[in-house]
């Protein structure tokens, strides 16, 4: 691309997930965030972040004696950040809150400006304390930051923006600040809107209907995310309750999906909707340098053997659960790995649902499993999912690991160290998911639901494994039984795919293993890297045609 005449992006995100100790990430949208980022910089594109220095973030998440997680929060510093000396300031609740607009430059000519409500002018200092914390007014608060607060810091650090790129519906008032700007200049509220329009692109994440974040009109109202809009403009873009996403996709000339599937729910979703924007499916990515290993990816090149190699990160990764559990596992047993947020359509348990299968196959060493993911905070479903994974920790010592407060490093560990990467969401409820990306290009087989991202890169048996041959729920329709229906079926498909085709090829058919291994970094390092997925956005979303 010829990035001179490039349209010049300003991406407003809620997280970005740049590194481990960089606590402003909570799961995938933050690491999507922080990849994009990195990859404008290695690019050289026109496009600065947008997003909140928080105090405490995600929080950690670890395990008690009793097995069951807890969260815990601490405040974090960074001196790497500088203060611009601009400060902006929102209405909330009627008050004038100060956001102070810290500069992350680590990306050179494409800085993150986190905006800062910790400071002592602000009584109301804690609205950047904790990530995704609070559901109801602070949530709205936290957004009025984002998105109205964002606005007025470009315009305040004098940066120039042809496009505002919102990552999920957390920034849509971003969109209310455009269109007040404008009427502030004299057009009317249906000119403000189209102009808006023109210059704003939507990202959706979520094909789960709740998933999908509503506010109440009047506490809108109360929190001050109007902004000099009436009820009646309000109901008008987002409805009553106001749906985030629903205004998302009627703020945004083009909207996109994460992935190719992920379009056509999203499409059939919304399709009820009026005057939302068109939804074109956009996949994720990952960035290259921060997720693969490199002796893997030298391997690869010079045509060395990949499975000595792979066993070297292995150990690496064995040696690091070691460190952190005091458990030892097995270099020349299967390793699986399976990360994820502990949500009830990720069936972190399915594999253990059948236990005259799976135990056999766990105690003879045959398979050995390591998990790790956090449950939100306020979510006790979720944390039951956690509590009972560690409960097969201790059913299984030695072949079932539960790694405590899932962060970048372990997500790294593991995406590199695994001999498989499982995923069995109930499809098509998985949007996108990266790890799988990631975990693919370090010649770790996934082995998978054809779900999100992988229906557009499995090529079952030959760079991986696909199981469930794409049986799927919809969403908000289906009834406990079908849902238990579909939960049996996919169990007894991973079940069939491990027996016959995973085990026996890893214990048996070393050859073939490398085959697929080779297969595997081949057919998605350049597909899922973030060069293709930027350049698509740049085509696709940025260009106004
Ligand atoms: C890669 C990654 C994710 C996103 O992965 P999914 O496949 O969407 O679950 C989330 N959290 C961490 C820490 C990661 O490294």
């Amino acid at each position: 691309m010829d990035t001179k005449s490039l349209s010049r992006i300003a991406y407003f995100s809620m997280e970005y997930g740049l590194n481990s100790d960089f606590k402003t990430y909570a799961g995938g949208l933050g690491i999507l965030a922080g990849d994009y980022l990195k990859g404008a910089k290695d690019m050289n594109l026109p496009l600065v972040g947008i997003g909140i220095k928080w105090k405490q973030g995600y929080g950690e998440q670890m395990i008690d004696k009793n097995g069951h997680p807890f969260d815990a929060y601490h405040n974090y510093t960074y001196d790497f950040l500088k203060d611009t000396g601009v400060k902006v300031s929102v209405k909330i609740r009627d008050i004038d809150v100060f956001c102070k607009v810290w500069k992350c430059d680590n990306f050179g000519n494409n800085p993150i400006y986190l905006l800062d409500t910790d400071i002592p002018e602000n009584s109301e200092a804690w609205i950047t304390g904790q990530l995704y914390g609070w559901f109801g007014e602070e949530r709205i608060a936290q957004e009025i930051v984002l998105g109205i607060g964002g606005i007025r810091a470009l315009r305040a650090l004098q940066i120039p923006t042809d496009v505002y790129h919102f990552n999920e519906g957390h920034a849509d008032f971003a969109a209310i600040e455009l269109i007040r700007e404008k009427m502030t200049c004299g057009y009317s509220f249906e000119e403000s809107w189209k102009l808006t329009k023109n210059e704003v692109v939507f990202t959706t994440h979520t094909p789960i209907v709740q998933g999908n974040e509503s506010h109440s009109i009047d506490k809108l109202e109360f929190m001050g995310a109007f902004n000099g809009l009436t009820k009646e403009q309000m109901i008008l873009i987002g409805g009553d309750p106001f749906n985030m996403t629903v205004a998302g996709l009627r703020l945004a000339r083009k909207s996109n999906a994460v992935a190719q599937l992920h379009a056509e729910t999203a499409n059939k979703m919304w399709q009820n909707i009026s005057g939302t924007s068109e939804i074109i499916g956009i996949t994720n990515a990952v960035h290259k340098g921060t997720w693969v290993d490199s002796r893997i990816t030298d391997a690869y090149n010079e045509n060395v053997d990949l499975l000595s190699v792979h066993k070297e990160i292995k150990i690496d990764l064995i040696n690091f659960i070691k460190e952190r559990t005091g458990i030892t596992l097995d270099a020349d047993k299967l390793l699986i790995g399976f990360s994820r947020r502990a949500a009830p359509y990720k069936r972190s348990d399915l594999i253990f649902r059948k236990p005259d299968i799976i135990d056999p196959l766990l105690k003879s060493g045959q398979i050995q499993i390591v998990f790790s993911g956090k449950a939100h905070p306020l979510d006790d479903v979720g944390k039951e999912i956690v509590a009972n994974l560690v409960a097969m920790m201790k059913k299984y010592p030695n072949a079932v690991v539960f790694l405590e407060n899932y962060d970048m490093n372990i997500g790294r560990m593991l995406t590199r160290g695994s001999d498989i990467w499982l995923n069995n969401p109930r499809r098509p409820l998985e949007a996108s998911g990266t790890s799988g990306m990631k975990a693919a290009m370090n010649g770790v087989l996934n082995c998978s639901i054809l779900d999100g991202w992988w229906p557009e890169a499995c090529k079952d048996g030959i760079n991986g494994w696909q199981f469930g041959d794409g049986a799927s729920c919809t969403d908000g329709v289906d009834t406990a039984e079908d849902l238990k229906k579909l939960d049996q079926h996919d169990c007894d498909a991973l079940y069939d795919t491990l027996l016959n085709r995973v085990i026996p090829t890893y214990y048996e058919d070393k050859n073939k293993w490398s085959e697929m291994m080779h297969e595997s970094i081949k057919s998605c390092s350049e597909y899922f890297g973030v060069e293709r997925m930027l350049t698509e956005y740049y085509e696709k979303l940025y260009i106004n045609k």
